[in-house]
């Protein structure tokens, strides 16, 4: 049985998919490297995760302790990501 993850446009895209944009140019991002080491929990979102964490300054930002609070958008997440299996 395979795993979906859902785009922005609510498309489903088959886990193994998702793998093919682990590189970005020729670099792997740090949230990529993390999803892939941490894999995917189906069924689970990063916003009912108690590491996850919204930021206000001039717009909203999503982060996740684990990944790492960070000003740069490489450790920005989404509240609808699948969550990964470090969710509690
Ligand atoms: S599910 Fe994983 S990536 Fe999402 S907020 Fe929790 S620890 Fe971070």
């Amino acid at each position: 049985m395979s795993s979906y993850q859902f785009d922005i446009f609510g498309n489903s895209i088959p886990i193994e998919e998702t793998s093919k944009n682990i590189k970005h140019g020729g670099r792997i991002t740090k949230k990529s490297l993390f999803r892939s080491i941490n894999g995917y929990k189906s069924g689970f979102y990063c916003k009912n995760c108690k590491y996850f964490r919204e930021l206000r300054y001039n717009r909203k930002y999503f982060k996740c302790e684990k990944l790492g609070i960070t000003s740069s958008e490489a450790t920005d997440i989404r509240k609808n990501d699948i969550a990964c299996n470090l969710y509690r």
